[in-house]
């Protein structure tokens, strides 16, 4: 089984837009305690790399998957995390994706400025990550700045999708950008 509701999301947004193939390295951002993980490491197959950070512990997986996968623990919104992330990688990364959330207060105007700020992360992340033609999946909050950051995005890629996935039951509140291929080559940190 897997270990989120939240991997059928993933599912529904790679069989929208085919973003992940057989041998891709993968990077999942905001990914405790593991369900896209499990996901991103079927799709990519033996030949396939994904690595995933996340605030909290990840525990091992199955020995079948298990060698796919990298975890970290750190803080996206530290440099020092989007550093060792990239030395992880070693190199060009062909997918990011984020499912980061906030610790919910309650108060939806903070949850949501949280969320974007997440999200902007994530956005940065994927453009010092991403080879040509790559594809990024970001989880955002809905609200008044969301489509600001939909024409950031855009600058980047071929095309942005938003969608809610139907296993996005629980927080209908939420949205995913699927954005489809990097259009200009990486931006590495210190260049
Ligand atoms: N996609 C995951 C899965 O399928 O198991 C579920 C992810 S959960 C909805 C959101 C995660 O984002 C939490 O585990 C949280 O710790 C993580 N997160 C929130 N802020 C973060 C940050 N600044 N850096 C890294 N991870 C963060």
């Amino acid at each position: 089984g897997y270990r989120s509701r939240a991997a059928y999301k993933l599912k529904q947004l790679d069989e929208l837009e085919n973003v992940i193939d057989e041998g891709d390295t993968v990077v999942d951002l905001g990914a405790a305690p593991g369900g896209w993980l499990q996901i991103a490491a079927e799709k990519v197959g033996s030949n396939g790399t994904v690595i995933g950070v996340d605030l909290q512990r990840i525990k091992d997986f199955d020995d079948d998957i298990d060698e796919r996968i990298e975890t970290l623990r750190g803080d996206m919104t530290q440099e020092r995390t989007r550093e060792r992330v990239m030395d992880a990688a070693g190199g060009d990364v062909d997918v990011v994706v984020s499912d980061m959330a906030p610790n919910m207060s309650g108060e939806y105007s903070l949850d949501q400025a949280r969320s974007l700020h997440l999200a902007r992360q994530a956005y940065e992340t994927s453009l010092e990550l991403l080879g040509p033609d790559g594809d990024f999946i970001v989880k955002i909050f809905e609200g008044p700045d969301v489509d600001e950051f939909k024409s950031d995005v855009e600058d980047d890629f071929q095309y942005v999708r938003v969608t809610s996935p139907k296993a996005s039951r629980k927080s209908s509140s939420e949205v995913y950008f699927i954005a489809k291929g990097r259009l200009t080559a990486p931006v590495r940190i210190g260049d």
